[in-house]
């Protein structure tokens, strides 16, 4: 028996006998038939042939009346079963169908509720417990998308028998979702371990990669686990704890399984809270940009800044942005934030000194977007603010998903006159392939580095290597996070041409920016609001 539907409910065989209207009226006719008969051979004995001869009569046509109505009755009662076995048939092929999913042959998630709800019971009653595992495969879309729907599809049905070759017998196994299976199974709950073995196995088998006729691929899993004894007991909460704690796998670097634990609903419930506020907060405004000072290292003089997102939430006060760039590029805003970022940021430093630059980071899943460069252009032609005073800072982990988009977008920027910077170099691939192949203007090298700079022999020597291929492809290097003079110091001799960090100050918004700028007399000559501002200041 298919282990996905052991627990099916008992339907009656479609092969039993059922009594019919036409089959009760078959039998009446045919006890009639035995009446007349009866009286026929009865009248016959008691009054000899002759005299009964006028009683014969009508019984005789009696007689045959009823043996038309038992041949006829007979053929329509054939027909009727046949009917209602074929009925049968069909209702159960289309239960079965609305039950179960047609490329894996697993239950859906109607069913493995039902289902599911059963053995919860059948499992507490015998003093023992389920565990519902959620698996979901790691980056499945990138899969659809490279090889194509019917590779995607063949490639679930694979997955589907691997999983089910690791269940245990009895176990219920659904497809939920895309490319998102539940099982489900009793254990004793003195012995998690088994639960975890599976877990363990699973992750293993799913991780090997696939033959696909001509093609092979590679995916892994990540799996969350929940139990009914400790968590609620429907199917439903049940699923959805597993869910949790298959996301909880995912943040931890996929390809592995996790329990749930009641820590992890409370943080996906603060992270749901915060993208909600998030998506009011962007076109409330509340995504400002703080201004990161870049200075030349060999002359100390301010060259530019570095555009950094700041939430100013009216509750919680500042919010930095590893909290809500993460959250904004999962759920699709980055690009709405990072629109409105560049537009507050580029109308703010439209009449600094002509000669002050300014740096965006741009998101690698903004690099996904084909028109981003014909956006940029846009803002720049709203603002006013000249192409060649940009530059867009660019993650090599952008690189990695899509060369030839990132080569082509990077291409239309440059053409435009925007400058391009690699940025946090060193914690990705560091491959100079990538520096070659793209005409990159700038390598920033992460603050990860610079700091572990002084403790660190590997890291000085990371930075050094880094400076002389930018020396030797004479790409500037920008050193970020300086903090102290001494670090200054080290970094210029290293050969790094520009430094940003705390030595210079913290990031400001645009307002003390402005007055810093005026200050050091750093506004445009002729903006309207510079010269009251300098005598403000003076
Ligand atoms: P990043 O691009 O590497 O930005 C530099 C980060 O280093 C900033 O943190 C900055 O405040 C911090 N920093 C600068 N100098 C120092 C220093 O001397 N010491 C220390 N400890 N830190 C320093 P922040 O603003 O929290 O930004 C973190 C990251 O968030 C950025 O790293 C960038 O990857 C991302 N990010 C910030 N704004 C945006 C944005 O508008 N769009 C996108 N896509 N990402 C952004
Ligand atoms: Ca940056
Ligand atoms: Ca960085």
């Amino acid at each position: 028996m298919d282990e996905s539907t052991a627990y099916e409910p008992a339907r009656p065989a479609g092969g039993e006998t059922r009594a019919t209207p036409v089959g009760l009226a078959t039998m009446a006719a045919v006890a009639l038939c035995v009446v007349v008969m009866a009286a026929v051979i009865i009248a016959v004995i008691r009054n000899g042939s002759a005299a009964a001869e006028p009683l014969v009569w009508p019984l005789i046509i009696a007689l045959l009346l009823n043996l038309a109505v038992i041949l006829v009755g007979r053929k329509r009662h054939v027909e009727l079963a046949q009917r209602l076995h074929h009925h049968l048939d069909s209702s159960e092929g289309a239960r079965r169908l609305s039950l179960n999913d047609p490329l894996t042959g697993f239950l859906n998630r109607r069913a493995l509720v039902e289902e599911g709800a059963a053995m919860i019971q059948d499992a507490t009653q015998r003093r023992l417990a389920v565990a519902m595992l959620m698996i979901d495969l790691d980056r499945f879309k990138t899969i659809n998308d490279l090889h194509g729907h019917a590779v995607g599809d063949a490639l679930l049905a694979r997955v589907a028998t691997e999983i089910r070759n690791e269940l245990p017998p009895l176990s219920l196994a659904a497809r939920v979702g895309g490319d998102e299976f539940a099982c489900v199974f009793i254990f004793n709950p003195s012995e998690p371990k088994t639960v975890q073995r599976i877990a363990e196995r699973l992750v293993s088998r799913l991780a090997r990669p696939v033959d696909l006729g001509d093609t092979s691929i590679r995916v892994s899993a990540s799996i969350g686990i929940a139990r009914s004894d400790q968590e609620r007991t429907s199917v439903e909460a049940l699923i959805r704890a597993a869910d949790i704690a298959m996301y909880a796998a995912k943040e931890a670097g996929r390809n592995r399984f996790s329990w749930f634990d009641p820590d992890m609903a409370r943080a996906l419930h603060a992270r749901n809270e915060l993208e909600s506020a998030l998506r009011a907060a962007i076109p409330a405004g509340q995504i400002v940009p703080y201004f990161d000072q870049q200075i030349d290292l060999s002359s100390g003089q301010l060259l530019g800044f570095e555009v950094l997102a700041r939430w100013e939430h009216p509750i919680h006060g500042q919010i930095k942005p590893d909290r809500f760039i993460p959250i904004a590029e999962q759920t699709g805003m980055i690009a709405d934030l990072s629109q409105s970022l560049m537009s507050q940021a580029l109308q703010a430093a439209r009449d600094w000194d002509p000669a002050l630059t300014i740096s965006i980071n741009v998101s690698p899943v903004q690099l996904r977007d084909a028109w981003l460069p014909q956006k940029i252009i846009k803002l720049l032609l709203e603002t006013g603010f000249p192409a060649h005073r940009l530059e867009i800072e660019i993650t090599e982990r952008a690189l990695l998903e899509n060369l030839p988009l990132a080569q082509s977008i990077i291409g239309s920027l440059k053409n435009q006159g925007i400058r391009v910077a690699l940025d946090d170099f060193g914690t990705g691939y560091s491959s100079l392939g990538h520096l070659r192949a793209l005409p990159f203007d700038r390598i920033k090298i992460d603050r990860s580095f610079v700091q572990a700079i002084a403790d660190d022999q590997d890291s000085a020597a990371l930075v050094g290597a880094v400076a002389s291929v930018g020396a030797s492809l004479n790409l500037p290097v920008t050193a970020e996070g300086i903090e102290d003079l001494a670090l200054e110091a080290r970094m210029r001799a290293l050969g790094c041409a520009r430094g940003q960090g705390y030595l210079y100050g913290r990031p400001m918004d645009a307002a003390n920016t402005r007055r810093l700028l005026a200050e050091r007399r750093l506004l445009a000559a002729g903006s309207a609001a510079s010269e009251a501002e300098r005598r403000l200041v003076g």
